[in-house]
């Protein structure tokens, strides 16, 4: 077969103008004298143009940005010559069309030369990329957006790729760890961690990559952040997850907890020492029924020693048994009384809080051993009942005294003008888990108006009174994880209810 023959065939057909009309890129034949002599449909779409008839006499050239048309006229220049390299780089060229609408094109010329080799025109390609420089620009715009985000975003952010290597960090991420922008950018977000995690983070990323197990995104933490000068601190940790094509980021935000920390210790230091100053003052109005209550067995052992001297001083062998019970008593009442100097020493110390199992009739009866004091003197008749099943409670000792001090206390002052006097202390089950204590009394009871507001700080009806032991008892039992509350009638009297939880013992079971 012929092919020459058949390029001629088809030719004639009009072979080159369909293919040119098939093409996307703009292509148009420029003669010797500058002048167009060819465009195909796509190069009319890119002008603007419908037809041949429509470009402009002096087109191209006229139809290009003037910022690029030195470019253009140089390389075609160079074609004139015949000084074409190879593997020439297409040029970037804006163009506009008639309307004076902008287009961005990538743009190719060749030499068009007759059979003898000699130079008839030059062919011109456009490619429309206008769509990719739009993306482009909205993809530096975007990197542009998140810059500025980063510099401006109140909490440190980090962003880092599949690997854990940092990809952005925040300018506030910045300040909080120390280190710049370029020492971080690349590493591994595990140097901004210290052991443990440090050494567990790969696995940590490959096992979620693995499994798609979650053990930290979309869920905040509070976790220790190592600075660059080795220092730890507190942070609030939430990562993101972001995807990119086939690519995964994650984002952490970071609230620096540093400060929140050291305000909830300064919290509970300022409260620890409320609840002991409260103690110390408490122990001040105590002092003189303490006195009197220990200087009854100091009298008794007095008392017990001068009988015992006389009996030795005219021993008779028949005052051997009285001897002997005066010993005994005066023994008892030793103890007594130390067994008060002992509550009274736990009391004022100052101890952390302590919480442990308890017995509870013990934790009852220390505390007694204080409330009670001068209350039989002053008339006043009391009666403890413990339901048998509850052994142990979960609680700090002395700040439980504390508040059963403080309410046995309130409840003998209340009962001063009262003609009956009876304090009663019972302890019950309350649900498996909690015992409710309850101390009542048969005094004048709480004026209405005051009971909604009785548990806060200075509410006090009495002229020495501070108005604190209340809500210290509430932040005390808050702290156990309890409640109290209040119920009182005018003159019939006042109960006042906490409770604590209860610890069963191994194998016991509440239905
Ligand atoms: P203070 O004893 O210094 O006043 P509290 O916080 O212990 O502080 O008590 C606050 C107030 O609650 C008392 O001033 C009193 O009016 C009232 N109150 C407390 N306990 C009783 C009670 N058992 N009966 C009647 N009123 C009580």
């Amino acid at each position: 077969m012929d092919t020459s023959s058949g390029t001629v065939e088809f030719d004639r057909m009009g072979f080159t103008d369909a293919i040119l009309a098939t093409l996307q890129e703009a292509v148009a034949i420029i003669r010797l004298d500058h002048r167009l002599a060819h465009i195909n449909p796509a190069g009319l779409e890119l002008l603007g143009v419908n037809s041949f008839d429509e470009v402009p006499h002096d087109a191209p050239l006229s139809l290009i940005d003037p910022a690029h048309a030195q470019l253009f006229k140089t390389r075609y220049m160079n074609i004139l010559a015949d000084k074409r390299k190879n593997g020439d780089p297409p040029l970037s060229l804006d163009v506009h069309t008639i309307d004076g609408e902008r287009r961005s094109v990538e743009c190719r010329m060749a030499p068009l030369k007759e059979k003898d080799g000699s130079l008839a025109g030059i062919v011109v390609t456009a490619r429309d990329v206008s769509a990719r420089e739009d993306n482009l620009r909205s993809i530096s715009g975007n990197a542009a957006l998140l810059s500025a985000v980063l510099a401006t975003v109140p909490d440190p952010m980090i962003v880092v790729d599949e690997h854990g290597a940092i990809t952005s960090f925040s300018s506030t991420a910045q300040t909080l760890f120390g280190y710049s922008e370029e020492e971080v950018l690349g590493e591994n977000v595990k140097m901004l961690m210290p052991e443990p995690h440090r050494g567990m983070h790969d696995d940590y990323m490959q096992h979620y990559l693995e499994t798609g197990q979650k053990r930290i995104i979309g869920i905040g933490r509070v976790v220790e952040g190592l600075k660059k000068d080795g220092s730890q601190f507190p942070m609030d940790l939430s990562v993101g997850e972001a995807r990119t094509g086939d690519h995964k980021a994650f984002t952490g935000f970071i609230r620096d907890l540093t400060e929140k920390f050291e305000a909830e210790a300064r919290m509970q230091e300022l409260q620890a020492e409320l609840v002991h100053t409260s103690r110390l003052s408490a122990v001040g109005t105590l002092a003189s029924a303490l006195a009197h209550e220990l200087n009854q067995p100091l009298t008794a052992i007095a008392n017990y020693m001068t009988a015992s001297r006389d009996l030795v001083n005219d021993f008779k062998p028949t005052a051997i048994s009285s001897l002997r019970e005066a010993l005994d008593e005066s023994s008892k009442e030793a103890m007594r009384a130390g067994k008060i100097v002992r509550r009274l020493r736990d009391f004022v110390s100052k101890g952390e809080i302590d919480s442990r199992i308890l017995p509870l009739n013990n934790l009852i009866n220390d505390a007694t051993t204080l409330g009670l004091v001068g209350a039989r003197e002053q008339g006043v008749s009391w009666s403890i009942e413990v339901a048998p099943d509850i052994d142990n409670v979960l609680a700090d000792r002395v700040q439980i005294q504390q508040v059963m001090v403080n309410l046995m206390r309130n409840a003998i002052e209340a009962m001063a003008e009262s003609p009956t006097k009876h304090l009663a202390i019972r302890a019950r089950p309350l649900g498996g888990e909690q015992v409710e204590i309850s101390v009542s009394d048969s005094g004048h009871g709480v004026p209405d108006e005051l009971i909604a507001q009785l548990f806060q700080p200075f509410i006090t009806t009495k002229a020495q009174g501070m108005g604190m032991g209340l809500s210290i008892c509430r932040t005390i039992i808050e702290a156990h994880g309890g409640h109290i509350s209040v119920e009182s009638e005018r003159g019939v009297g006042t109960i006042f209810r906490f409770t604590l939880p209860r610890v069963l013992k191994e194998g016991q079971h509440v239905s």
